[in-house]
């Protein structure tokens, strides 16, 4: 332990989180497109795919990005992804 000559100034946490968080009723309906921005019924749980076409100096790289999107079928058929298995837990 360091004496820093830090204080630790206890901060009060503002109700922020009350006023920014939408008033949903019932958040059954709008869901849109994390790709596309589109409000669709039928969405999917996928990986986004960055696919990195083959250079001069580097292979063709095929990057999943971790956090999954909720993606239309459209944008699913048209752009790389990954499916995402159901996980429990995030079921309501
Ligand atoms: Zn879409």
């Amino acid at each position: 332990m360091a004496p820093g000559g830090r204080t630790t100034v206890p901060r009060s946490v503002p109700p922020d989180h009350l006023a920014c968080a939408p008033y949903a009723p019932g958040r059954m309906t709008e869901r849109v497109c994390e790709n596309c921005g589109f409000g669709d019924e039928e969405l999917a749980s996928v990986r986004r795919v960055y696919v990195v076409p083959e250079a001069w100096d580097q292979p063709p790289k095929r990057e999943v990005v971790d956090p999954p999107e909720l993606w239309c079928i459209p944008c699913i058929t048209q752009y790389p992804c990954e499916p995402v298995d159901a996980e429990s837990g995030e079921e309501d």
